[in-house]
């Protein structure tokens, strides 16, 4: 095992005085390989000197596109500003294609009479789009209750008090993630079942967190892929955030423990540690979130200061059970639904919300770097909700 912990960036160091002899299940990455896993960011000015603490934290000098030094400001694209600036449109364009979108949307361009019927409309609409049997009668029997004492003139505003209640479900967690400054360094650790983009994620928080000027610092904590590794590496490279990697397969606690250290060393602000999926079910695996959980608190007690569970919002009732899973293994303190865009029905957003109240931080809105908003109830309700009700 032991043998299999080489550094990917002590490995490249080296790698231009002689070749060293590769270890056993390491994989080396060209720069090529590396820049093909994330897309380009958008601005390119020099990257600033690192000292290197030890060996094993990436110190990356030769960036293609490095990234721009905290304090220039960069200019906000409409894009990369917080959800509340970039407003219901964005969030709009995005998830225009989500069933939810469409089937709310195409029930009230029919100019609907208010009826019995279009309570069953409704309640269809929100089953379809994942909302959950327990959380879609309870909206359609409060609604019905409200209709039958004439609460509501027409079809129009009936719709504009589904659109507050759906709001009213989700503001308790619409809980914007801070980062506590007394943490030296702010642990995110990332966790979820396979291709739920957590990488990706990781990626997109470190492209925020850099824009906020805050020093960054990120573990390979799946090593239990290559393409992992190279991926989140492929990242630090391009924008000179340091990498704590180790071989693949080697132990992802022993990755933590080692980032952290370093982390602590240089004064970092944010360590995000990524870690492999796993399926809910899959004990073993599970049990060694915990053992990572444990690894880090060898160092700072209060560490992780965020578990960031990364929910993909296509996964349906599933999310479900996965959360529930998660969060008796680790303690889940935050969420963030990703693939809101696209094909995504939305509605698992409101069963989460409402069976476990856990913050929902961020909403994964595309692939792009900056597609990640932080979770905001209205702009939510509103993107999915018919344009003539928008706010
Ligand atoms: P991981 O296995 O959880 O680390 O997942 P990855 O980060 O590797 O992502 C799996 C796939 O989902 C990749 O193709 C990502 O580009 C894609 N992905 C991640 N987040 C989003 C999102 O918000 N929207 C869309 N459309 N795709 C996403
Ligand atoms: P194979 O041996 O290459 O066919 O891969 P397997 O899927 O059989 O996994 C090999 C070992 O790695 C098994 O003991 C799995 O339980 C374990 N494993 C699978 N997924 C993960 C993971 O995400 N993390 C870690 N640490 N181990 C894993
Ligand atoms: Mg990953």
């Amino acid at each position: 095992m032991t043998s299999k912990m080489v550094s990917f960036f002590r490995r490249k160091k080296s790698d231009t005085d002689a070749a060293p002899a590769e270890s056993p299940g390491s994989t080396r990455f060209s720069v090529e390989e590396l820049a093909a896993a994330f897309p380009a960011p958008p601005a390119a000015p020099d990257a600033t000197d690192r000292t290197d603490v030890d060996g094993d934290v990436a110190t990356p000098t030769a960036s293609t596109a490095p990234f721009e030094p905290a304090g220039t400001p960069s200019k906000p694209t409409e894009a990369e500003r917080p959800a509340a600036a970039a407003g219901a449109q964005g969030w709009r364009e995005r998830l225009r294609g989500s069933g939810f979108a469409r089937s709310l949307g195409g029930l009230f361009s029919r100019n609907p009479k208010l009826d019995d019927d279009l309570l069953d409309e409704i309640e269809t609409a929100l089953l379809t789009a994942d909302v959950g049997v327990t959380a879609s009668t309870q909206l359609v029997e409060s609604l019905r209750r409200r209709m039958k004492a004439r609460e509501f003139a027409d079809a129009a505003a009936l719709l504009a008090a589904l659109r507050r209640d759906l709001v009213a479900m989700l503001a308790p967690v619409a809980i914007p993630l801070t980062i506590d400054p007394g943490a030296k360094p702010f642990v995110l650790l990332t966790v979820g079942v396979n291709g739920v983009g957590k990488t990706t994620t990781i990626g997109k928080l470190a492209h925020r967190f850099r824009d906020e000027g805050r020093s960054l610092m990120l573990a390979a904590g799946d090593t239990f892929r290559a393409a992992a590794v190279a991926q989140l590496q492929a990242w630090g490279e391009r924008n000179g955030v340091p990498v704590v990697a180790q071989g693949q397969n080697a132990d992802a606690a022993s990755v933590s423990f080692d980032a952290l250290q370093a982390a602590k060393a240089r004064g970092t602000e944010v360590l995000i540690a990524d870690t492999a999926g796993r399926l809910h079910t899959q004990q073993g695996l599970m049990a060694e979130l915990g053992k990572i959980k444990r690894v880090l608190q060898k160092l700072d007690p209060t560490a992780p200061q965020e578990v960031l569970m990364v929910i993909d919002g296509t996964t349906g009732q599933n999310a479900l059970s996965q959360l529930r899973q998660f969060h008796a293994a680790v303690g889940v303190t935050g969420l963030v639904v990703t693939k809101l865009d696209g094909t995504a029905k939305g509605g698992v957003v409101f069963a989460l919300a409402r069976e476990f109240g856990i913050p929902i931080r961020y909403a994964g809105i595309g692939e792009r770097p900056q597609d990640l908003r932080v979770f905001d109830a209205e702009a939510f309700v509103d993107a999915l909700l018919p344009e003539s009700l928008g706010a």
